[in-house]
């Protein structure tokens, strides 16, 4: 373990150090500069519905650039951030940033549902549902424009309290997703009770989907169940055409993964939108 750290002597950042380690102390005490101070930036990675071969949407997806540890991972920050009650002014970040941008592809003639990654911590807020009806409106994006992704396990964490501002979010005609599905543990009876539009699949299930039989089994039984209760299944980790011509198969609904691309810059993925192959959503403009 040290052995492999010591290889390494002058990067900064390492996260196979970081659990108990004086970086990842510094990275929580300048968490919230990081949003005040633009280090964060909202990546973009499409979406498709895997029947109409078209784009459907994209996720939204944040990064911290460093100023000194450069490139720091969410799947590394956002835990800080849920730790140090930062995440709540990130989300509000993530929000404004994603629906000004959604506005944008809107104004472009492109009908992309815009997808958002919330946490518990965001659900507890009383006041959540309304910040994200007032950026709707101040941002002109109709509410069914907007998903709002929650992972399985931090909603089932406390289902009690996500409830209240989920069905407020529902009542807006705000989308709403269960992330990470498969990974948590979530009973019928609690998916029931939410008042959810789509199931997201983990990718965990999904890379190696034709070399595993039970993650065929696991995927094929999450479309079923997810269509039985009438909601939209996406599969994550969607790397190669074979994985994606078995999901259609299986009955998937959406797709997204390195496939179509990773998550990509804004000048990037506009650059994606101009040469992609697949079909795009087009609309009136206005
Ligand atoms: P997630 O919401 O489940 O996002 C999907 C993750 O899978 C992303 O990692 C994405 O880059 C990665 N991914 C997508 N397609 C593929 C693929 O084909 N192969 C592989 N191997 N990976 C793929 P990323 O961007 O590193 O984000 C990690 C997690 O961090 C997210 O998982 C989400 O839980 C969290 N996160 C990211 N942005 C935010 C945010 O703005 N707010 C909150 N609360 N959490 C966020
Ligand atoms: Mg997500
Ligand atoms: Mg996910
Ligand atoms: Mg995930």
């Amino acid at each position: 373990y040290l052995g492999k750290a010591q290889r390494s002597p002058y990067a900064l950042y390492r996260p196979e150090l970081d659990r108990h380690s004086l970086v990842r102390l510094a990275l929580m005490s300048e968490l919230k500069g990081a949003v005040e101070q633009g280090q964060l930036s909202l990546y973009f990675q499409p979406k498709l519905d895997i029947r109409q071969r078209c784009l459907m949407g994209v996720e939204c997806l944040v990064r911290w650039i460093h100023p000194v540890h450069g490139f720091v991972p969410p799947d590394e920050f956002i835990p800080l951030a849920e730790q140090t009650g930062n995440v709540c002014a990130l989300t509000r970040w993530v929000v404004r940033t994603a629906l000004a941008q959604s506005r944008a592809w809107q104004e472009q003639g492109l009908a992309l549902k815009t997808a958002v990654n919330v946490s518990a911590l965001d659900l507890a807020d009383p006041g959540f549902a309304g910040f994200i009806a007032a950026q709707l409106a101040e941002h002109a994006v109709p509410p069914g424009s907007l998903v709002v992704e929650i992972t399985e396990s931090a909603v089932m964490a406390d289902p009690e309290q996500a409830l209240g501002q989920l069905q407020q979010l529902c009542e807006l005609g705000v989308r709403l997703s269960i992330d990470d599905y498969g990974t948590g543990y979530s009973s019928m009876a609690q998916l029931k009770r939410l008042p959810v539009h789509e199931l997201k699949i983990d990718k965990s299930f999904v890379l190696d989907l034709l070399s595993n039989p039970d993650d065929d089994i696991i995927v094929r039984s999450t479309v079923e169940l997810g269509h039985n209760m009438g909601l939209k299944v996406v599969a994550e980790g969607v790397e190669t055409d074979a994985v994606l011509q078995r999901l259609d198969q299986l009955g998937c609904d959406i797709a997204q993964g390195y496939l179509l691309s990773k998550p990509l810059a804004p000048v990037a993925f506009a650059e994606w939108l101009a040469k992609t192959h697949w079909g795009l959503p087009r609309r009136a403009v206005g």
